[in-house]
């Protein structure tokens, strides 16, 4: 049996760090490429080049450009070249922060990861998700090397749109049940789980969410700071990443990749699909009625959508729905369940899942 682990060097998480990440960048390299949206410029650009040039390390922004596309992360890439950067800072939501991993991969230079929003748990991980013009996923990309450093300043997290925090809770509460999938797939093949050290960080993340989102998500609305949205972010961001990476994802992240087989379904973020995902795969495990009905009161209590409807997807039609469930079968992360999966199933447990 292998064991295999991996995360980011270094997680920092406080209110107010990034006034102070100068000299936490420059323990990673002196000459920093920051890609960052024009929003973000103006938002926190000033504090972010104060604090690292005062730690002597050189700050040369680079905007992005919209979108994590292969001329994208090129473009980004040859710019840290020329202008002899050792170091990439990606500033910004989940495709700023794939875009900058993408191009420090390519460089092979280090990577420091600076969300400003817990929309996901991305931000700690090797995977970069690369777009095409139109926007739709071509490559779910590993690179070599996990973040040098994720700094995440609750501050700007509380200061984001509530339905980003939304999206990160339901990203995160898939964790657990994704990693208990995986794990008992192996323990029926082998006997044992390469994968328990994942659980047990997966479980953790979903005790924290369970107890402290709704509160969390009290805070965010008021853009305060609290004890409930510090665990919160917390495990959305570092406990759910380790989770994932470390324990494999199933199929809720796997009928989230069947809703993208529809175009209108892109405008949803991943977190909020993933969400309605884990119901689909509790309909799968037919788990326990009291698993599923405290799921979704948890998930109502945090503003999680648990049906079609809700989704704004009571229009999608039965051809629709039996195309998403094929798309959801075909993809790796269905081959992680504990038992076979049919389109069929998948289709049989969305009806389910919504039915309630
Ligand atoms: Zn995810």
């Amino acid at each position: 049996m292998r064991t295999s682990i991996q995360g980011p060097l270094r997680y920092i998480q406080e209110a107010g760090i990034l006034r102070q990440a100068g000299p936490l960048i420059a323990q990673v390299g002196g000459r920093a490429l920051v890609l960052l949206t024009r929003g973000s410029m103006a938002r926190v650009g000033a504090t972010l080049e104060q604090t690292m040039v005062q730690a002597g390390c050189a700050c040369l922004f680079e905007p992005f450009s919209g979108d994590v596309t292969y001329p994208e992360i090129d473009r980004v890439a040859a710019a840290a070249r020329e202008k002899e950067c050792d170091l990439l800072v990606g500033i910004g939501g989940g495709r700023v922060l794939d875009t900058a991993r993408a191009a420090a991969d390519q460089l092979g230079r280090r990577l420091v990861i600076i969300p400003t929003t817990a929309s996901s748990d991305a931000p700690c991980s090797a995977v970069a998700v690369i777009h095409d013009e139109n926007g739709r996923a071509v490559e779910i990309r590993g690179v070599r090397r996990n973040p040098d450093l994720v700094l995440v300043d609750t501050e700007i997290v509380a200061n984001a749109p509530a339905h980003n925090l939304t999206a990160g809770i339901g990203d995160a509460l898939a964790t657990y049940f994704e990693a208990r999938a995986y794990a008992r797939k192996e323990q029926a093949a082998s006997g044992t789980s390469s994968t328990r050290t994942a659980v047990a960080m997966s479980r953790l993340c979903y005790e924290l969410i369970v107890q402290h989102g709704s509160e969390a998500m009290e805070a965010v609305r008021a853009h305060r700071v609290t004890d409930a949205l510090e665990l919160t972010v917390h495990a959305a961001i570092y406990l759910s990443g380790y989770g994932f990476e470390n324990g494999n994802v199933a199929a809720a992240h796997a009928v989230n990749e069947g809703f993208s087989v529809i175009p209108r379904c892109s405008k949803i973020l991943h977190g909020i699909l993933v969400g309605f995902g884990v119901l689909v795969q509790m309909e799968l495990e037919q788990a326990p009625e009291e698993e599923r009905r405290q799921l979704r009161q948890f998930m109502r209590s945090v503003g999680l959508p648990v049906t079609l409807r809700e989704l704004g997807l009571d229009d999608l039609t039965e051809e629709e729905l039996r195309a998403i469930s094929e798309a959801a079968c075909s993809v790796p992360p269905m081959r992680n369940m504990p038992m076979a999966v049919t389109a069929d199933m998948v289709y049989q447990a969305i009806r389910r899942a919504d039915s309630f």
